[in-house]
């Protein structure tokens, strides 16, 4: 796992091991929700929307999950700040016809501003899926990622943000717990029953997950 890699460039390349292995996916751009997304593996695999392959493997998701993921759920992503600055420099009186002749521009843009200033997960990232969600857990575990995956078949697998780096150590019989940059000391019994709550809330969100 390399450090400098970002969030984006991890899943990229855990999608690109699964695409390998057979795995049908898409940019989480070309489709707005699940029932499009749906719509669209079922072309990209030439079967009907209710009748795909038994033995399809996929996992993909979409542009209101990847908003919601790398915006915090601030809506469609803008564009990158430079083309904010040109936008900013167009005349009112020409902004309808500009904004028509560089409707490909803005598009291209908006990708661009994805990949590159929106490339940190802040909120939880679903993912659809057929297939094997233990294989694809690991595949996206390899990259350093944080992964929940559902007991339930037809729920989203969850990458997690990183933001939250957890990490315990004992020290002189304690045991201090690191959350991002603070440091919390706990005696080794308070800190087992902590850990079994965290872990606990953890098993009680992964069932509450909404199927998106
Ligand atoms: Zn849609």
């Amino acid at each position: 796992m390399d450090a400098e890699l970002t969030d984006r460039e991890r899943i990229a390349a855990a999608i690109g091991e699964l695409v390998d292995r057979g795995y049908t996916t898409m940019p989480p751009w070309s489709v707005c929700c699940s029932n499009c997304g749906w719509a669209e593996i079922a072309r990209r695999v030439d079967a009907p929307r209710d009748d795909l392959p038994q033995d399809l493997k996929t996992v993909w998701w979409h542009e209101q999950n990847d908003s919601y993921a790398f915006a915090e759920g601030a809506g469609v992503i803008p564009q990158t700040t430079a083309f904010m600055e040109i936008l900013d420099h167009i005349e009112d009186d020409e902004a309808d016809q500009w904004l028509q002749e560089h409707a490909h521009d803005i598009e291209a843009d908006s990708v661009l501003a994805r990949l590159t200033e929106y490339a940190t997960l802040r909120a939880p990232l679903y993912l659809h899926w057929l297939g094997d969600k233990n294989e694809i857990a690991a595949a996206l575990r390899a990259q350093g990622l944080r992964v929940t995956i559902p007991f339930d078949e037809t729920k989203c697998l969850v990458v997690l943000p990183m933001q939250t780096a957890f990490r315990a150590r004992p020290v002189n019989g304690e045991v201090v717990l690191e959350i991002d940059d603070e440091q919390i000391q706990l005696t080794a019994e308070d800190a087992r029953k902590l850990v079994r709550r965290l872990n606990q809330a953890a098993r009680q969100a992964e069932q509450q997950m909404p199927h998106l």
